[in-house]
C-alpha cells in the first residue's frame, strides 16, 4: 500500500475539535485512554488466542510499554496486543463506529461547558492523544500478519491522516505522541508513574517504564520531589520495572483497596465523572464461584430508557475478559448497575447465547441480585441521620441497632445522607419495574419504593413509613394515580382523606399503574386506589355519617336515575359519595377496572386500550347537585357535570367545543 491521505469522517472531526478545546483542565486523562486501549488490544489478543495459539507468535507475555524522548518530544505507548492491519487502522481510527459516540456527537451543543459534561459519559479513546500531542504517529502490525504488514498512521489531528504500509517486526501497536509545548513535562518518569498510578494500577498487564537513575547527581535539597539533584539528570538504564499493581483490582483483598481506588475504577469503566454512590465487593465460593465488584452510579445515563441500549456488566472468565455488557448476569430492571463478573467456572468460549441457558449464570444473576438489592436497602436505612436525643444516645427506636454513635461512625453515617434519594431521583422508575419483573424479591423491592404523599411533596415516603403513621382504625394504604404532582394533590377523590387527615400517596410516576398491579398489600395492608371502586373508609367512618350518606342516596333515588339516562352514554354509574367534600361530582372505576388515567396514557401512546366508562359520583351534600333536580337545564348540567369531573382528574372532555357551548349558553 503506497502513502495515502485521508479525511476523517465528519463526525471524528467535531469529536476532535471538543476533545482538544474542553478536556484541557484536565489533560492526563489522555493516558488512562491510551492505556486502556492497550489493555483491551491484549485482552482481544487473548480471546482470540484461546481458539489459535499461534496468534501469540512465540511471545506470551502481554503488557504495556510507556517510553518518553526528552528531545524527539515525544511519549510512546506501546503494546503487544492484537494490533491492526491498515484496513484496521482506516477504519478504526478515522471512523466513529459505534452508534452510541455518533448519538453523542449529534447531541453536542456547542457550549463547552455542557458539552464536557456529556463527553465524560462516552469516555474520549484515543483521540484524547490530541489534548497534549499536535501530532500522532500509530504503528501496528495485526497478530497474525506479515512483518511486512504493518501500518503506519498519521495524523495531525485536524481534518485528515496519512497511512502507509511499513514493516513491523513487532505484533501489537505503538502510539507515538509529538507532544505540544505546552505539554513536555509528560517527558518525565515520575509524572508519568503519577499518572499511571493514579488511574492504571487496576489494569491487570504490567506496565513498565525504563528504569532511570542518576547522573552524578548530587543531594541538593532532599525534600524536593525529585530528591533535589542535579548535574547529569536522570539517565536510562536499560533495565524495565512494572509501575503498576498489575492485579485487577478485583482480585485483590477488600482491606487493600482504598476508596478512592474503588471510585476510581468506576469512573474508568462507566465512563462518568462523578463518583458511584455504593459498592459491593465479595467473592462467592459455593457451588458456583465467582468475584463481583458492583456499582451503583449516582447519574442515570442518557439512553437509560432506550430499550435497544444493553445495560450489564463486564465478564471475565478467570480474569481473561470475555465481554462486555453481559446483559444476562442482571435482571433488566437492574440495568444501571455496572461492574465486573469475574467466573471461575464458566467456560472461555461462552456466548451470548449459552450465558442465556447456563445454570451457573443463573445462580451469578441471583447474587448479584441479592447484593444490589442489600446495596440499595443500606443506602435507604442510612439516607437520613437517626435522631439523636441531647445526651448524644441515638433513639432506638429509628436507628435500629446501634446505641452510641462515635464521632467516626456519625462522619461515615454523614456521608451517605441523601444517597438514596439521589438514587431514586434517578433511578426509582426503573426500579419498580422489577416488581412486575422479579417476583421472587418483590418485597424487598417494595420496600425501597418512595412516593409522594398528602404530607410529603418529594418522594420520600415508603410504604413502610405510611404505616406506621395510618389513622386508628385505617385498614388501607390508600394511594391516587395521575400524570403530575399537581394533579393528584388537587383530585377530587382526596377531599374527605384530606378532611379526615388521612395520608393519601400520590403516584405520578408512569410506570406506577402498571406496577402497582403486581402489589396488592404490603406486610399484610391491602392497597387501595381512592380512585377505584366506592369510597369505603371502614371504621374511619363514623355512624352517623354512613346513615346520612344513605338516606340522601335513598332520597336522591329518582334524580340520580335521570342522570344515568342523560350520561347513558359517558358513564357506567351515577352514585352518592361520601368521598367529596368541595367538589360536586368525580369520576372513579370499578374496582378492577383499569384507571381512567392508564387508558389516558395507552392512548397517547397509540395502544389500545379497553373502552373504560368510568362511575359518576356525585356530592349531595353540594348546591349544584340540589338544583339539579327540577332544573330547566337537567340535560346540559349532566353533561357539565361529567365533564368537569373528567377535566379536574386532568382529563378531556370527549367533544371540547359541546362542552364550552354548554356552559357559555348557562354563563349567558
Ligand atoms: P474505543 O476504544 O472506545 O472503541 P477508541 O477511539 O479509543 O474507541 O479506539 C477506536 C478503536 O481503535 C478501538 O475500538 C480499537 O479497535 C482500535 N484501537 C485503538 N487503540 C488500539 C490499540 N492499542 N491496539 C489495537 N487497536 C486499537
Amino acid at each position: 500500500m503506497t502513502k495515502q491521505t485521508l479525511s476523517f469522517q465528519a463526525e471524528v472531526a467535531q469529536l476532535l475539535h471538543l476533545v482538544t478545546h474542553s478536556l484541557y483542565s484536565n489533560k492526563e486523562i489522555f493516558l488512562r485512554e491510551l492505556i486502556s486501549n492497550a489493555s483491551d488490544a491484549c485482552d482481544k489478543l487473548r480471546f482470540e488466542a484461546i481458539n489459535d495459539s499461534g496468534l501469540y507468535e512465540s511471545d506470551s507475555e502481554l503488557k504495556v510499554k510507556v517510553t518518553f524522548d526528552k528531545d524527539a518530544k515525544t511519549l510512546t505507548i506501546t503494546d503487544n496486543g492484537i494490533g491492526m492491519s491498515a484496513q484496521e487502522a482506516i477504519d478504526h481510527l478515522g471512523t466513529i463506529a459505534k452508534s452510541g459516540t455518533k448519538d453523542f456527537v449529534s447531541k453536542l451543543s456547542g457550549d463547552q461547558k455542557a458539552d464536557s459534561q456529556l463527553i465524560g459519559q462516552f469516555g474520549v479513546g484515543f483521540y484524547s492523544g490530541f489534548i497534549v500531542a499536535d501530532k500522532i504517529t500509530v504503528e501496528s502490525r495485526r497478530a497474525g500478519m506479515k512483518e511486512t504488514e504493518g501500518v503506519r498512521w498519521v495524523s495531525g489531528g485536524a481534518g485528515d491522516f496519512e497511512v502507509e504500509a511499513i514493516d513491523r517486526p513487532a505484533r501489537g501497536t505503538s502510539v507515538i505522541l509529538h507532544l505540544r509545548e505546552d505539554a513536555l513535562d509528560y517527558c518525565s518518569a515520575w509524572k508519568v508513574k503519577g499518572i499511571i498510578n493514579k488511574y492504571s494500577d487496576h489494569i491487570s498487564l504490567p506496565i513498565q517504564m525504563e528504569k532511570e537513575e542518576w547522573k552524578d547527581g548530587e543531594l541538593i535539597n532532599p525534600s524536593d520531589e525529585k530528591g533535589g539533584r542535579q548535574p547529569g539528570g536522570m539517565v536510562k538504564t536499560g533495565e524495565w520495572e512494572t509501575v503498576n499493581k498489575a492485579s485487577a483490582i478485583w482480585t485483590r483483598p477488600k482491606k487493600d483497596i482504598t476508596s478512592e481506588q474503588y471510585d476510581e475504577f468506576y469512573k474508568q469503566i462507566s465512563h462518568d465523572f462523578e463518583a458511584p454512590l455504593a459498592h459491593t465487593h465479595n467473592r462467592v465460593e459455593g457451588s458456583t464461584e465467582y468475584t463481583q465488584l458492583l456499582y451503583i452510579p449516582g447519574k442515570a445515563p442518557m439512553d437509560l430508557w432506550n430499550r435497544e441500549k444493553k445495560g450489564g456488566l463486564k465478564l471475565y472468565v478467570k480474569r481473561v475478559f470475555i465481554m462486555d455488557d453481559a446483559e444476562a448476569l442482571l435482571p433488566t430492571y437492574l440495568r444501571f448497575v455496572k461492574g465486573v463478573v469475574d467466573s471461575a467456572d464458566l467456560p472461555l468460549n461462552v456466548s451470548r447465547e449459552l450465558l442465556q441457558e447456563s445454570r451457573d449464570v443463573k445462580a451469578i444473576r441471583d447474587g448479584c441480585t441479592k447484593r444490589v438489592l442489600s446495596m440499595l436497602e443500606d443506602l435507604a436505612n442510612h439516607d437520613k441521620l437517626p435522631e439523636t436525643s441531647a445526651d448524644g444516645v441515638t433513639d432506638a427506636s429509628t436507628a435500629g441497632v446501634t446505641d452510641v454513635v462515635s464521632t467516626e461512625d456519625k462522619a461515615e453515617a454523614e456521608k451517605n445522607v441523601g444517597k438514596y434519594t439521589k438514587f431514586y431521583s434517578e433511578f426509582g422508575a426503573v426500579l419498580k419495574e422489577g416488581l412486575g419483573e422479579d417476583f421472587a424479591n418483590k418485597e424487598r423491592l417494595c420496600k425501597l419504593l418512595r412516593f409522594a404523599s398528602t404530607s410529603s411533596d418529594s418522594a420520600s415516603v415508603g410504604f413502610a413509613d405510611y404505616k406506621a403513621r395510618m389513622k386508628e382504625g385505617q385498614e388501607a394504604i390508600y394511594y391516587i394515580t395521575a400524570d403530575t404532582l399537581a394533579a393528584a394533590k388537587n383530585s377530587p377523590q382526596l377531599e374527605v382523606f384530606k378532611k379526615k387527615g388521612i395520608e393519601v400517596l400520590l403516584m405520578t410516576d408512569r410506570v406506577d399503574e402498571w406496577a402497582l398491579n403486581f402489589v396488592q398489600d404490603f406486610d399484610g395492608t391491602p392497597l387501595q386506589s381512592v380512585a377505584k371502586g366506592a369510597a369505603d373508609l371502614g371504621k374511619l367512618q363514623d355512624e352517623a355519617e354512613k346513615k346520612a350518606a344513605e338516606e340522601a342516596a335513598e332520597t336522591l333515588k329518582p334524580m340520580l336515575a335521570k342522570l344515568k339516562e342523560a350520561l347513558k352514554d359517558k358513564a357506567e354509574d351515577v352514585r352518592v359519595t361520601t368521598r367529596l367534600v368541595d367538589s360536586p361530582a368525580c369520576l372513579v372505576v370499578k374496582d378492577d377496572g383499569m384507571s381512567t388515567q392508564l387508558a389516558r396514557m395507552l392512548k397517547q401512546a397509540g395502544q389500545a386500550a379497553p373502552e373504560v366508562k368510568p362511575v359518576l359520583e356525585v356530592n349531595a351534600e353540594h348546591p349544584l347537585v340540589k338544583k339539579l333536580d327540577g332544573s330547566v337545564h337537567f340535560n346540559d348540567l349532566a353533561h357539565i357535570l361529567f365533564d368537569q369531573a373528567l377535566l379536574a382528574e386532568g382529563g378531556m372532555p370527549a367533544d371540547p367545543a359541546a362542552y364550552v357551548k354548554r356552559v357559555n349558553a348557562l354563563l349567558v
